[in-house]
């Protein structure tokens, strides 16, 4: 598969030539073509092999496809709310990280991806002052990128998010996010209310997949990738 014939935005195409990506690596060969047939998708491979621009690269590219209709309603900057429902933002994709560092590179890989299109990514994280966050979140968030922890936090306070217009989910370094240490957490995120995230404190490895699937099946509306 080349980029070129992947079916993927002409936007895109541009911006994965500005990053120097010539072709996609074995796991953006698979994750592709899933993620266009609007399957959920489990990616199992090592750090290194471009696991991040394989959910980014196609999900970001269908949404350019609607940009015009779906990307945020960008808020009235005097208050900084939508005036008709009075939240700060609402995402199109949510991207949960295990850790600041990792937020980091996902946002900035989404940043030089979402180049010249109407999508506009945003990051969140702990051991930062949360004041220039809620600022940046309330200037338009198209695409949520975050560590659990401050996610959690912003998603139980009135007003700064909604997760209602989510299109898709992703959860990076998922084995590690469905830890019996993060249940807490992720239930607070994914939740919202009466979907939780399943009880996967008992099982052992082999049962792994089985509990990502029931994850995926339990999570917030719209397509997701672990
Ligand atoms: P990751 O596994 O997501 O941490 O990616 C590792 C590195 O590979 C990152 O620096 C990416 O920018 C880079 N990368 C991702 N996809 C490609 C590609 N198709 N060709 C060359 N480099 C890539």
């Amino acid at each position: 598969l080349r980029f070129e014939d992947a079916g993927l935005h002409p936007i895109m195409l541009e911006n994965i030539k500005l990053c120097q990506y010539d072709s996609p690596t074995p796991i953006q060969q698979y994750v592709l073509p899933a993620v266009y047939q609007n399957l959920d998708v489990i990616g199992v491979a090592q750090t290194g092999s471009g696991k991040t621009a394989a959910f980014l690269i196609p999900v970001l590219s269908k949404l350019m496809g609607k940009a015009k209709t779906l990307a945020a309603p960008r808020p009235d900057l005097t208050t900084g709310f939508h005036r008709d429902q009075g939240i700060c933002s609402e995402p199109l994709v949510l991207i949960v990280v295990p850790t600041r560092e990792l937020a980091c590179q996902v946002f900035d890989e989404a940043r030089r991806l979402c180049y010249r299109s109407m999508l506009r990514p945003c990051v969140v994280y702990g051991g930062a002052p949360t004041r220039p966050q809620i600022d940046d979140l309330t200037k338009g968030c198209d695409i949520l990128i975050g560590t659990a922890g401050r996610l959690a936090d912003f998603c139980t306070r009135p007003m700064l998010l909604s997760m209602t217009r989510l299109k898709y989910t992703i959860i990076d370094e998922a084995d590690e996010m469905i830890s019996p240490d993060w249940k807490d957490t992720m239930d607070k995120i994914l939740g919202g209310g009466e979907l939780k995230v399943q009880d996967v404190l008992e099982v052992d490895e082999r049962m792994k997949d089985k509990c990502l699937h029931d994850l995926m099946m339990s999570m917030l509306p719209g397509r997701t990738m672990i």
